[in-house]
């Protein structure tokens, strides 16, 4: 039975277009559960009608003609019921519906079975047979299976066969596909597909006489990808600071590393030729990425891939094809290396969109620090048919539109016209003062990790920096930075909001953020794991020289304040403080004196959120990490798309987990601020201001719509608010309110979709 499932969907999965793939699922399964008819019928909410796209045993005329109301017939009911319906006399059922024209009158036996996806019913499989015989639990469990895996598939299907329709169905609907957020905004503009310049696993072993000239070959292609590597490197100077270049570096070391360069040439000297020593070498280097459990680590096989064709391109012939950037590109790839990305002149990206790759993808980091909108994860992108397509790009929705029809591009250049608008009339609140109606001061910091997104508009608006991550600086190098380099990334960031105060958060690693030289042990739970505070007290090799690094930055600047991650209780707390003494005291023995900047810790999990009072004790400041303490409280994980649906930060659970630190922290006079996302959310900026919050950090895009907030209300409606709020059910009801608060004091241009 396993063995037909398999054989089945391994089938579909190849298949070119939907259409196909249905009829190969129908003839399969007729002929493995031994029926007389199989039949999808596909729902269309659009018509209303199930449609029959795919029959093996009833006329074939009747497929694509036939379309039954969705309240109609056993096939409705299904649909409607979500439910199978196994019967033995299909015709004495109340609700049989006969469509004559596909010659169903003999058939007796029926067996329909919903095909779900998302809770949302895509259609229904239906096997019929002449006898009257109700189809054995086998067999219903076969086709329920069946039903369950193909839902995902008829998904992929559709997409890659919506492309294959008629140019005018083409023209008219245009494809809709979805992916993962993972650079918000809207993008307009023309597809640029982006594809490995050589197909390296393509590549046959030769053997070779001239074993030198193969080498030598092989060492010029080196460099000349060594060449272009630094090229994109000074080519992104003008948009990001050479701290953020430093992946670029990262690149040209794991290209230059002695086990890439001396296998292939080894390779070399045992007979095979340049092109074919090389492919060896990749995919054995690729491999040991691909089989890593941790989700960075897989990255780095992309990287090692993407070198490797960079290799093979030059070893082919000599130069790069020069490409014709549209103004608007949209820059459309399988997968898609930062060099790919950096090729584009910064003016003409629009926007990315990815099959493979995660958020956290050098690709993902880099569109971020441009403010580029990004989609990640789109499944069934028929990558190879779509070059200069028009495309319309939903960063906040993860949403990708290809030839879209007139009306949704007319929809999207309005919310880009908006966006700008908005951004124009936003940008007269810079010089004024974030404060409430009756003059409550709210200070709005920065979230960043890069260093470019401190210089942009940022750097002008904001207090000063409420949460620095500085795991991504050491995410963009291939071993630890030294406590040097690191003093010179953490003095860059206080001298450029100097006076203003800077929150260094130690390094948060684990969970979602790994490091590719710090080996960590695959886990079940990464998340629940070895992560932030855990690693660094357990490495305390790592946590003192970056807070000796930390330390030594804020020497005549007295504007640092030092943060610790993921603290799960006081005794952690204790610990970190106990590191950050001894951090001074080293320093002290070396004849350096610095004095101890404010210390403060995260509470982003729901321990430290009972034990807020005594950890409060402790410190000079709180941070509520909303992002983690969301996803601990909701039992959700953050980065799981199957549950996103579920990860709401306007949960009233959160909103009464905050208001417990608040309460906490009242208690010892500890000034508490919130950085996770929830503090960039306009929606949510009254809730915030209700229970008392008066600190906020947040993305550079959200600081001057939240400022627009914070004008519009004063704290005593704040209050107001926050105590419906707290009574609403769930997270839904919560943006309900707010967004009908927000419609009625004229602030609905800040609606976004999505939030
Ligand atoms: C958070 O968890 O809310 C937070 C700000 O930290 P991060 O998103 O880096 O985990
Ligand atoms: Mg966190």
């Amino acid at each position: 039975m396993l063995e037909n499932l398999h054989r089945i969907v391994n089938q579909v999965n190849i298949a070119s277009n939907l259409r196909e793939a249905l009829s190969i699922v129908v003839s399969e399964v007729r002929q493995a559960i031994h029926a007389d008819v199989c039949s999808v019928y596909l729902t269309d909410r659009t018509s209303g009608y199930n449609v029959l796209e795919a029959s093996d045993g009833l006329h074939r005329e009747a497929i694509g003609n036939v379309s039954i109301p969705l309240d109609k017939g056993l096939i409705g009911r299904v649909c409607r019921e979500a439910s199978p319906l196994n019967l033995q006399d299909a015709p004495a059922h109340p609700d049989y519906f006969l469509t004559a024209e596909t010659g169903e009158q003999s058939f007796h036996g029926f067996l329909g079975v919903p095909i779900i996806q998302n809770r949302s019913v895509l259609g229904v499989l239906v096997v019929r047979r002449r006898s009257y015989d109700r189809f054995s639990d086998e067999e219903v469990t076969l086709l329920f299976t069946l039903a369950a895996q193909l839902a995902g598939t008829i998904v992929n299907a559709r997409a890659n066969g919506e492309l294959l329709l008629s140019q005018e169905e083409r023209e008219s609907g245009g494809l809709l596909l979805s992916g993962r957020s993972s650079s918000g905004g809207v993008a307009l503009g023309t597809v640029v597909v982006v594809f490995p310049e050589a197909d390296l696993a393509g590549v046959p072993d030769r053997s070779t006489e001239h074993p030198e000239l193969e080498e030598d070959s092989f060492r010029v292609a080196v460099q000349a990808v060594k060449e272009d590597l630094q090229t994109s490197e000074r080519r992104m100077a003008g948009t990001l600071p050479k701290e953020d270049r430093a992946l670029f570096n990262a690149l040209i070391l794991m290209l230059e590393s002695e086990s890439l360069i001396q296998n292939t040439i080894q390779r070399i000297h045992q007979g095979n030729w340049a092109a074919g020593a090389l492919r060896e070498t990749i995919e054995e280097h690729a491999r040991i990425f691909d089989q890593m459990e941790d989700i960075y680590l897989r990255e780095r096989a992309s990287d090692v891939r993407d070198l490797g064709r960079r290799v093979l391109t030059y070893l082919n012939r000599d130069t790069s094809p020069i490409i014709d950037y549209p103004a608007q590109t949209i820059l459309l790839g399988e997968e898609i290396s930062v060099v790919q990305l950096a090729q584009v002149p910064p003016d003409c990206l629009a926007g990315v969109v990815t099959v493979t790759g995660s958020n956290t993808s050098h690709v993902a980091i880099l569109a971020r620090a441009l403010g580029v909108p990004l989609v990640m994860g789109v499944a069934g992108l028929p990558v190879g048919r779509l070059e200069r397509r028009p495309a319309v790009v939903d960063g906040y929705r993860g949403r990708v539109y290809l030839s879209p029809p007139a009306s949704v591009w007319a929809e999207y250049s309005r919310l880009a016209a908006q966006e700008l608008q908005l951004s124009q009339e936003l940008d007269n609140l810079r010089d004024l003062p974030s404060q409430t109606r009756d003059q409550t001061a709210i200070s709005l910091n920065l979230n960043t990790g890069l260093v470019a997104e401190m210089t942009a508009l940022g750097k002008d608006i904001a207090d000063g920096v409420g949460l620095y991550r500085t795991e991504l600086p050491f995410m963009v190098r291939n071993r630890f930075p030294s406590e040097e380099e690191q003093r010179e990334n953490y003095r860059s960031a206080l001298e450029i909001f100097h006076p203003r105060q800077v929150t260094l958060r130690t390094l948060d690693i684990g969970g979602d953020k790994p490091l590719p030289y710090l080996h960590l042990q695959a886990e079940e739970n990464p998340f629940l794991g070895w992560r932030g505070i855990r690693i660094a007290l357990d490495r305390p090799d790592i946590l003192s020289t970056q807070l000796r690094a930390m330390l030594r930055a804020t020497i005549g600047l007295n504007n640092l304040r030092i943060m610790f991650p993921m603290v799960s209780g006081v005794r952690e707390v204790k610990e970190a403080i106990a590191q950050l003494h001894a951090a001074q005291r080293s320093l002290r023995e070396q004849g350096i004196e610095v004095a101890l900047p404010p210390a403060g810790v995260m509470i982003e999990v729901p321990s430290a959120v009972y034990q807020c009072r005594e950890i409060a004790s402790l410190v000079d400041f709180l941070s509520i990490g909303t992002n983690d303490l969301t996803q601990y409280l909701l039992a959700v994980d953050r980065n799981n798309p199957n549950v996103s649906n579920l990860y709401d930060h306007l949960h009233p659970a959160v909103l009464r987990a905050l208001l417990q630190v608040m309460d906490g922290a009242a208690h010892c006079n500890r000034e508490v601020g919130v950085c996770g996302e929830l503090a960039g959310n306009p929606l949510a900026t009254p809730l915030l201001i209700g229970m008392g919050v008066r600190h906020l950090s947040m993305s550079s895009s959200s600081l001057l719509p939240v400022k627009w907030v914070v004008r519009t209300f004063t704290t005593a409606a704040c209050k107001d608010l926050l105590q419906t709020a707290l009574g609403c059910e769930d997270a839904a009801g919560v943006r309900h309110l707010m967004q009908q608060e927000f419609t009625r004091k004229g602030l609905s241009g800040l609606l976004r979709p999505g939030k």
